[in-house]
């Protein structure tokens, strides 16, 4: 059963051929078996998974109409709140947090009868490229559980890639969900800025955070999509229009034009260049015209924009963890400003402190105007190249990372760790939506992947596109269960 997508789990549960509590049983029981040697979960929901799919069977058997996900596993990563569930972001800081409402995301996911079966680990409040900076343990790749999962969303790549569920849910700042997905081989969205609603995910860099999917397929992130893809009144930056993602589902590629930034390709590794050319072919194959003339100059200080203004942002955002108002109070401190001090300093991983540092720096007053405003003016460029881009072409091709999956414990001097997001930050300063598919395996039998982004709320477009690519390169079918050790008992 954990090899069916959600599509075809959803229909299952439809047909009366599984009842939603025999799936749910089974994705559990799955979970069990394999999170010994995955460790990608922090919570396991099984009471209240069981819970809510005996009471849908029998909402179903009294011939109530059910939601597009009934039956369906989901986990979530645990930035996410759940109301009266525990929500850490793998941090000793909200080690012992309980959530006192609901995500917008839960809310509508248990709406349309999901079931949440857990809460995935991350790096410590989403900081981070391998799920290292988590708290409590490191997640493994299921292709080679001596590699990292990537990050920050390692654990809700790694569940989707071991099979624990069909859907995921991660946060992408800076490329989140793209490099776990290209890592793990699966499938992962980062919607358009607005588009999914951030209340309820935990703050890291409010401009650039954006909730999206994980999953085998496309057209299983088309399906999340229509259901967490939803206007909020409770995110101000929610985009207030109605969005079927399935809707081009199914449209021809034949006149659509790709660009390619040559500049950056460069950058990645011989075989992120034999992967990314593969995925090229196989779009032109599909009737689509390549143009090599995109430039997109920007990009290329991304990340130094980008460890400007999101540490700036984390720096405001994590004030509140204070041990007064919110997070882990030190037992050691004596007087007020102890309590600040102790508090955050045992709370705060290094990651997590370093960021806090960095963004305080470069807000205070005589730094200000030399960094931060210097990058938002940056960003601003960024914005406006893209969006000549785009006159030009309706889709942009790059590699989602500048390698693939690399051993845990590898990449330890965080300027490197920081590299990993050269492909994935530009289209966070500029609200684009982005998808990252896997194209095949490396001769070390890791997973390599491409990247489409698209102009702002073409979402379903490039869902689309991401569709066709998808169907050609038959990753999915090829390589459906990644070679992993199931540790039972
Ligand atoms: N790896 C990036 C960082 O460490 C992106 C994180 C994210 O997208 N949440 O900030």
């Amino acid at each position: 059963m954990h090899n069916k997508t959600a599509t075809e789990i959803h229909k299952h549960f439809i047909d009366g051929t599984l009842s939603a509590q025999a799936i749910c049983k089974h994705f559990i029981k799955r979970c069990k078996e394999v999170e010994p040697s995955i460790n990608a979960l922090i919570l396991l929901l099984e009471e209240r998974a069981m819970k809510q799919a005996k009471m849908l069977d029998e909402k179903k058997a009294r011939g109530e109409e059910v939601g597009l996900l009934a039956g369906v596993p989901v986990i979530i990563k645990d930035n996410m709140h759940i109301k009266g569930e525990k929500t850490t972001c793998a941090s000793k800081m909200l080690e012992n947090y309980t959530a006192p409402f609901d995500a917008t995301v839960t809310r509508l996911i248990e709406e349309e009868d999901g079931i949440i079966i857990g809460k995935s680990n991350l790096d410590e409040f989403a900081m981070g490229s391998s799920t290292e900076y988590s708290y409590f343990k490191n997640t493994n790749n299921p292709w080679n559980t001596e590699c990292s999962p990537g990050g920050s969303s390692g654990g809700s790549a790694a569940a989707v890639a071991g099979l624990m569920a069909p859907l995921s849910l991660g946060s992408d700042t800076g490329g989140s969900i793209r490099q776990p997905a290209a890592f793990c081989g699966v499938a992962g969205f980062k919607p358009t800025y607005g588009r999914v609603s951030r209340h309820g995910l935990v703050a890291f860099a409010s401009s650039l955070d954006q909730i999206g999917p994980f999953a085998q397929s496309v057209e299983d992130i088309a399906l999340m999509m229509n259901v967490i893809g939803k206007y909020c009144e409770r995110d101000s930056t929610s985009i207030n229009e109605e969005e079927d993602y399935t809707k081009h589902l199914g449209d021809s590629l034949k006149g659509k034009v790709i660009g390619i930034p040559q500049h950056l390709i460069e950058y990645t590794s011989d075989e992120g260049k034999e992967h990314f050319v593969k995925g090229i072919e196989k779009l032109k194959s599909l009737g689509a015209t390549i143009d090599n003339s995109i430039s997109l100059a920007f990009s290329e200080y991304s990340i130094a924009i980008y460890y400007i203004l999101a540490t700036a942002e984390a720096s405001t955002n994590l004030a509140r963890y204070d041990g007064i108002r919110y997070g882990h109070r030190s037992n050691k401190a004596t007087n007020l400003a102890e309590v600040y001090k102790l508090s955050r300093t045992e709370g705060f991983g290094k990651e997590v402190k370093r960021r806090i540092l960095l963004g305080t720096y470069v807000l205070s007053s005589g730094y200000q105007d030399a960094y931060f405003k210097q990058a938002q003016k940056v960003r601003t460029l960024c914005i406006k190249e893209y969006k000549e881009a785009f006159k030009k072409c309706d889709f942009i091709a790059l590699p989602p990372t500048i390698n693939s999956a690399f051993k845990r414990g590898e990449n330890i001097d965080p300027i490197e760790m920081y590299r990993q997001d050269l492909f994935t930050i530009s289209a966070n300063l500029a609200g684009l939506p982005a998808i990252s598919i896997p194209t095949g395996l490396t001769k070390d039998q890791l997973p390599m992947g491409i990247q489409l982004q698209a102009w702002q709320k073409e979402d379903a477009n490039l869902l689309n596109c991401a569709h066709q690519l998808e169907k050609s390169l038959q990753f999915s079918d090829l390589y459906r269960i990644p070679n992993i050790e199931v540790k039972r008992g």
